[in-house]
Formats: C-alpha cells, sequence, structure tokens
C-alpha cells in the first residue's frame, strides 16, 4: 500500500465524468488500497478515486457503523428528508460552506470483488455517500455552497460569536 497525492480544485480531473469499473482485478484491490491509505493519512469522511487522478467510479465514505466503506459503480437508488451543514473536502483544504444534503440515502453498489450490495445511512453517512458520489460525476461541494467559503478560523471565530450573543458556552465541531 501507498498513499496517493490528492488533487487539488482547479485540476481538470475534478471536473470530469468517471468510468465504470469492469475489471475487479488486482490493480482495482490496489487502488482501493491506497486511497484506504491516502484517507486514513489525511483524516477524512471519504475519498473519491479522481481524487487522486483515477477517473473510474470508486470511492470509499463514512459508513453508518462508522467504519469506511468501499463503494465501486455507486448510485444513489433513494434519497428524503434534508439536512444543513458545513461541508469540506479533501481537495479544497481549509475551506468550509454550508450545504444542503439529503438527511437520508440508499446506495447500491459492488465491492471490490464485484459483489453487488445496497447500503443505507443518516445523517453524516447520507452527506458523505451524496458528496463522494458527486465527486464520480465531475461535481465539488464548492457548486452546492450556500453563502460562501470560510476558513476553519472564520467558522470558529462566527461560531464563537453566535454562543456569545445566545449566552451559552461554545459548543464542539461536529
Ligand atoms: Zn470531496
Amino acid at each position: 500500500m501507498a498513499t496517493r497525492k490528492i488533487i487539488e480544485q482547479g485540476d481538470g480531473s475534478l471536473t470530469k465524468v468517471c468510468r465504470p469499473v469492469t475489471s475487479f482485478d488486482q490493480r482495482l484491490h490496489e487502488l482501493i488500497d491506497d486511497m484506504r491509505e491516502t484517507l486514513e493519512q489525511a483524516n477524512g469522511y471519504g475519498l473519491a478515486a479522481p481524487q487522486v487522478g483515477i477517473l473510474r467510479r470508486v470511492c470509499l465514505a463514512m459508513g453508518p457503523d462508522g467504519k469506511v466503506i468501499e463503494l465501486v459503480n455507486p448510485e444513489i437508488l433513494e434519497t428524503s428528508g434534508q439536512q444543513e451543514g458545513y461541508e469540506g473536502c479533501l481537495s479544497v483544504p481549509g475551506m468550509y460552506g454550508w450545504v444542503k444534503r439529503p438527511s437520508w440515502a440508499k446506495v447500491r453498489a459492488q465491492d471490490r470483488d464485484g459483489k453487488v450490495f445496497e447500503v443505507e445511512g443518516v445523517g453524516m453517512t447520507a452527506r458523505c455517500f451524496c458528496h463522494e458520489i458527486d465527486h464520480l460525476d465531475g461535481h465539488l461541494f464548492t457548486e452546492l455552497v450556500i453563502g460562501g467559503l470560510y476558513t476553519e478560523a472564520e467558522l470558529d471565530a462566527a461560531q464563537a460569536e453566535s454562543q456569545r450573543k445566545k449566552g451559552k458556552g461554545r459548543k464542539g465541531k461536529s
């Protein structure tokens, strides 16, 4: 296994529609293993193959049990509800924006050996499924942001200010 370089916004690979995976071979397994290591080192919630320059429909997302789940050729079957919150991306380092997503999502995908499965999730998992599958279609969360992008320091300052106004203690980051 090896870590791979995470491509940042501005690179053309991030705006392309990725091709389906057709060979569930050693090469795919190496890609997924490398992506797992890259994600772990970057301390993120998910990672899509185009973020490491591979234009194939493969992504990792935080599953319903909090563990990383491998999704090959994933498609969103169904969504419901709505959640809003700050979202970031390993390809847009240090920047966050307010994004609306479904609160529940059901996905069909294949595992690294081609076996079809379905998985559903709420909250962060639903958000992660949508964010990562968007990457496979060449879309970044920045296209969905309401009200601009902020640095972590700006968010912390805004959060502290709103907590001060409400007269409550400061909340931790979720
Ligand atoms: Zn991302």
